[in-house]
């Protein structure tokens, strides 16, 4: 398959995701970040530009082993190991993950210190496995328990999965963010860098 129809490929299996009902249903604040359906939406309309406007998507098999997939947001590409990406319950909850840093870019123009932006999207995704269970208390298609700061995530995301728009409160995320920042692969966000958003266009 040509390097073109890779991507689109990908960029179609992405606005999927985004389009489907557990990602649908998400809908928080945290700070200026809102989360939503219209939000995720947005997000597919720019996947679904027509290349290079909008996000893409590019494969990169030497991703660091440690980074599950990523979003740029001065290029606004998304990058992920290999052309099959999206298939698994934690694909798709990391897309949904990305795809949060992705409504940040293109709603809140600025800066953000990252070890927020990261907190936002590891809620996000903890939702979208929730709300893809046929109940909030489970059976969740990705099973958080034992792993890290994917069950912290969870554990901050089930007291607010009943509660539609609701304004997630930093006492409540604070240990998802101290998991973040004691995570390895986020040493870099101890120094409080910020993440740098510019905005997307379809
Ligand atoms: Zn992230």
């Amino acid at each position: 398959m040509a390097a073109n129809a890779t991507e689109i490929a990908l960029r179609s299996r992405f606005g999927q995701i985004l389009m489907s009902d557990p990602c649908q249903r998400i809908n928080f604040r945290w700070g200026r970040l809102h989360a939503d359906g219209s939000a995720y939406s947005f997000v597919a309309l720019a996947l679904a530009s027509r290349p290079p406007k909008g996000i893409g998507v590019i494969v990169n098999p030497r991703l660091p082993a440690n980074t599950e997939a990523s979003y740029d947001s001065v290029t606004n590409k998304f990058t992920v190991r290999s052309a099959a990406y999206g298939g698994t319950a934690f694909h798709k909850m990391s897309i949904v993950h990305e795809a949060t840093h992705a409504i940040a870019d293109a709603t809140d123009r600025g800066t953000v210190l990252g070890q927020l932006d990261e907190t936002g999207a590891y809620v996000a995704g903890a939702l979208f496995n929730i709300y893809s269970a046929p109940s909030l208390n489970g059976p969740y298609p990705f099973n958080p328990i034992g792993q890290g700061i994917f069950e912290t995530a969870h554990r901050v995301a089930m007291q607010i999965a009943a509660t539609p728009g609701v304004a997630l409160n930093p006492q409540v995320a604070s240990p998802l963010r101290q998991a973040v920042l004691n995570h390895p692969t986020y040493a870099f966000l101890r120094q409080s860098p910020r993440y740098t958003n510019d905005g997307v266009s379809l």
